[in-house]
């Protein structure tokens, strides 16, 4: 699939180009906050519009930060990641924004995951999941629920992630993981984007699937780790 490579190929130049741009933002805007809060605490009276300007410093921080994700992706931080453990811990981290939202996460045949190691920077892969997730609550806005399934070969594991919320039409379907494209008021159209470099960059797959008004399938395709003790001291 010519196309698709070209495309991967492209954000992965834009995001080595966004991460160095991200980089260089975010001193600058660590001291734009402090001064703007302690604005705040002088001018009472225009305290509306201070409240403005750090909520946009935080917006665009979340930006900034989303784009250092996609800084090279240093092999330094890579071990062996108990995968079942990553998934539980990542569930946990999302259950109050999912109850919040009237939202169920189950995960399906956890006792297969037992032992499946994966060779990768457990942060950068919390995240993905963390990127999916919110994604799947924030298309389920009457409630739903996410299903996490497994899938298993010999060398790789699928991990799909599905929700009936209201799912995404096909011509949208192709524009999705381009820098900043996003359907939301509040959103960034970066999630996807680092989402699949990162996945890129541990060999692996992330792929979706959407019907309008059924529901979104997200699959993450990763490489088994063989031996976790060899490889890991290596
Ligand atoms: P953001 O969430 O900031 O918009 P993302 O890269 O995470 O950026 O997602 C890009 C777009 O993909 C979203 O704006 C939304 O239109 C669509 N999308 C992603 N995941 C889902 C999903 N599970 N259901 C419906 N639409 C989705
Ligand atoms: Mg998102």
């Amino acid at each position: 699939n010519k196309e698709f490579i070209q495309q991967s190929e492209k954000l992965s130049v834009v995001g080595e180009l966004a991460a160095g741009i991200a980089h260089e933002i975010r001193n600058p805007l660590t001291s734009l906050k402090g001064f703007t809060q302690l604005l705040e605490n002088k001018y009472s009276t225009d305290r509306e519009y201070v409240e403005i300007m750090i909520s946009e410093i935080d917006r665009i921080n979340t930006i900034v930060s989303e784009l250092l994700l996609l800084a090279k992706p240093g092999r330094d931080d890579f071990r062996a990641v108990d995968l079942n453990r990553l998934l539980r811990n990542v569930s946990m981290l999302m259950s109050a924004q999912a109850n919040l939202h009237g939202v169920a996460i189950k995960q399906e045949n956890a006792h297969s995951l037992r032992d499946v190691m994966i060779y990768g920077d457990e942060n950068k892969l919390k995240q993905v999941f963390v990127n999916i997730m919110k994604n799947a609550i924030e298309a389920m806005e009457y409630g739903g629920s996410i299903i996490i399934e497994t899938k298993m070969t010999d060398r790789m594991i699928a991990i799909s992630i599905t929700d009936d919320g209201l799912g995404i039409p096909s011509h949208i379907l192709q524009k999705i993981g381009n820098p900043f494209y996003t359907t939301k008021d509040k959103g960034t159209g970066l999630g996807l984007m680092v989402s699949k470099s990162i996945i890129e960059s541990h060999q692996g797959d992330l792929q979706i699937e959407s019907e309008e008004g059924q529901g979104t399938t997200v699959q993450v395709i990763l490489p088994i780790m063989k031996n976790p003790c060899e490889t890991a001291e290596s």
